[in-house]
C-alpha cells in the first residue's frame, strides 16, 4: 500500500476531516491534501507524531518497504510485536520480547540462544541441535551483535 492510500485509511478510520487531521498535526488543510493525493510525504517529525498518535509504525505509514525483523533474535516484527520506547513510540528495530522498557533483555548471544533454541526447536519441530547451529549461522549477522562483536 503506498503512503497515501495508508494515510487516507488511518484518517477515515479515525472518523477525522482534513480538517481535524491538520489541527492535530500542527499542519494546513492543504498539507492534508497533499499527502493523500501523494503530492507530498509528512516530513520525519510528523511521520513519528502520526506513528504515536494512531499507534502504527513508521514501516507501516510508508507503506512496508521493508519487512522489518527484531535485530537481536531474528523474529519477523508486525506492527504489534515491535517494541515501544518508554515513551510509548515504536522502536522498530527490536521487538518487544528483546527491547523492553528502555533496555536489552538480552545481554550476551549465549543468554539468548539459551531461550530461543528449545523455544524455536519446538515451534519449527526441529531438535535443538540442527536450530543450535542455524542460529548460530544467523543472529551474528544482526544489527544488535554485529555492533556488540565489534
Ligand atoms: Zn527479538
Amino acid at each position: 500500500m503506498e503512503t497515501k492510500t495508508v494515510l487516507i485509511n488511518l484518517r477515515k478510520k479515525h472518523g477525522l476531516t482534513q480538517e481535524e487531521m491538520a489541527e492535530k498535526f500542527f499542519v494546513t488543510r492543504q498539507a492534508v491534501s497533499e499527502w493523500e493525493t501523494g503530492k507530498a510525504t509528512p516530513n520525519n517529525e510528523i511521520l513519528k507524531s502520526i506513528s504515536k498518535e494512531f499507534n502504527i509504525s513508521i514501516n507501516t505509514l510508508l507503506g512496508s518497504p521493508q519487512q522489518l525483523i527484531c535485530q537481536c533474535c531474528g523474529m519477523p516484527l508486525e506492527d504489534e510485536f515491535i517494541s515501544r520506547e518508554i515513551d510509548s513510540s515504536f522502536n522498530e528495530d527490536y521487538c518487544k520480547w528483546c527491547y523492553n522498557d528502555g533496555e536489552m533483555v538480552y545481554k550476551s548471544l549465549d543468554k539468548l540462544m539459551e531461550f530461543l533454541v528449545p523455544h524455536m526447536a519446538g515451534m519449527f519441530q526441529k531438535n535443538e541441535t540442527d536450530m543450535k547451529i542455524i542460529l548460530e549461522s544467523q543472529l551474528p549477522n544482526l544489527k544488535y551483535w554485529r555492533e556488540k562483536a565489534v
